[in-house]
């Protein structure tokens, strides 16, 4: 999986932190034969890698994370801001029916999705009609029929003196239908071919401006990989649509066709269509597409435990520190940054458990004291910082000027941390919590 490939990738980078041009070259490797391996088309990896690049350049180097997570992170990131983020929702008309127009190649789903929308539809509280208008293929009208009686649903059909033959004449009397008949959703099953045709394509183009559909959706079989293209953009210059619909999700299709579809033609998926019950059908999920074009198992949760754990790591390895007696001016400094951070989380800090204690702490909590102290502690080169006893007088005005702060700025801080220290030995001595020390204000 690309996860194992960027860890291969990385190996001689623990604990560097830091992505070189190198590294990140080499990351968009991995990245670009996983994409390619998802069946993703070639104009839309090479797009993607490019960005993906970009991102990993200008990324701020995570304290969380390793480098291969950090970049699998990013990835994922781009893939689901790609795929549309947050899910589109149905566009229903503001008066009359909503009419939906499914189009799509012979064998794609069309008449399946069909009566699943209509149950997923139902169950929205709405009232859907469903309408026949694949006139081509023999047992087409049946098909729908059955599909209908399986999720109760009614269907519209061609009857003598109903437009036999003429799939348009059969749409428009359908609208009519609905509004005397009160339904409130029109879905409109149409013929494929299975390649795509120009009579196809005409067919579908007067249906639609017949019964100008608030919604045209593309359905898309995810298991034709790289054709996906190329039908649909056909079908977005002979129908046009407003949104796609991926079918055969129960496969071991890898789901490039979404990313390649939505990147050619900036349409959004909008439902996903996962096996032949009429309940395998849910809106679509970005997220989950997203992992599933990288496949990366638990990649993506191990990432967010990393992120989540890294405050208590960090304070296991103060603790330590502060046990075997090196506690120095950068640990203490990196506490500071860590109480800003839960300074600004005070609220969320108040509600857990042992937290309590530092709650008052909290509450009075100055960030720019953490900014004063920084640029003191950053005046310091590393030997003092290691080892603040050595920090003399003529040492002391030094820092005082490079900090732009007094010399009794400077002392005072010392002195704090000297407090802070003997502080955090008694209590990793006495067992007890060692934790943020000296806290400021
Ligand atoms: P249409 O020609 O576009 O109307 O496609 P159909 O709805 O007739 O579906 C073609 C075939 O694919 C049928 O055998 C369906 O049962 C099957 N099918 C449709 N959707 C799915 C799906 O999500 N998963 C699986 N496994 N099969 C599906
Ligand atoms: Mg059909």
């Amino acid at each position: 999986t690309l996860s194992d490939r960027l860890a291969d990738t990385f190996k001689n980078l623990r604990g560097k932190g830091r992505l070189s041009e190198a590294d990140i070259d080499a990351t968009a490797r991995e990245i670009r034969i996983a994409l390619l391996e998802a069946d993703v088309a070639l104009p839309v990896v090479r797009e993607f890698v490019a960005a993906v690049k970009e991102r990993a350049r200008g990324a701020e180097v995570s304290q969380a994370l390793n480098p291969a997570q950090q970049v699998v992170k990013i990835v994922n990131d781009e893939l689901v801001t790609i795929l549309g983020g947050e899910t589109r929702r149905l566009r229903y008309a503001k008066t009359g029916p909503t009419v939906i127009m499914l189009a799509g190649l012979q064998g794609a789903g069309k008449t399946t999705l069909a009566a699943k929308l209509a149950l997923w539809l139902k169950e929205q509280g709405k009232s859907p009609l469903l309408v026949a208008c694949d006139l081509q293929r023999p047992n087409a009208v049946n098909q729908l029929q059955v599909n209908g009686g399986r999720v109760g649903v009614p269907v519209f059909a061609p009857e003598p003196g109903n437009g036999v033959g003429d799939p348009v004449a059969v749409a428009r009397a359908s609208v009519e239908e609905a509004k005397r008949t009160l339904h409130d959703v029109v879905i409109v099953d149409t013929a494929g071919r299975l390649g795509v045709d120009a009579d196809m394509m005409k067919q579908a183009a007067d249906i639609r401006d017949a019964v100008q559909p608030d919604e045209v959706l593309f359905v898309v079989d995810a298991m034709i990989g790289q054709d996906a293209v190329t039908t649909a953009q056909a079908f977005l210059d002979g129908v046009g649509y407003d949104g796609v619909v991926l079918t055969k999700l129960d496969g071991d299709a890898r789901g490039g066709a979404a990313l390649s579809i939505v990147s050619l033609t900036g349409k959004p998926v909008i439902f996903a269509s996962n096996g032949e019950k009429m309940t395998d059908f849910d809106l679509f999920h970005p997220d989950r597409m997203a992992g599933r074009i990288l496949d990366m198992g638990d990649m993506l949760t191990l990432i967010e435990q990393a992120e989540k754990a890294f405050d208590a790591d960090e304070a296991a390895k103060a603790a330590e520190k502060v046990a075997s007696g090196d506690f120095t001016l950068d640990d203490f400094l990196q506490q500071m940054q860590q109480l800003r951070k839960l300074g600004s989380m005070s609220k969320l800090m108040g509600m857990l458990p042992g937290m309590g204690q530092f709650r008052e702490q909290l509450a009075n909590f100055d960030e720019r004291e953490i900014d004063r102290i920084q640029a003191i502690i950053q005046s310091m080169t590393p030997g003092e910082r290691a080892d603040p006893k050595i920090i003399d007088g003529s040492r002391r005005s030094r820092i005082a000027r490079g900090a732009g702060r007094t010399v009794s700025d400077v002392n005072q801080l010392i002195d704090r941390f000297g407090e802070a220290a003997r502080m955090m030995r008694q209590l990793a001595s006495g067992g007890g919590m060692p934790g943020m020390p000296g806290a400021p204000g």
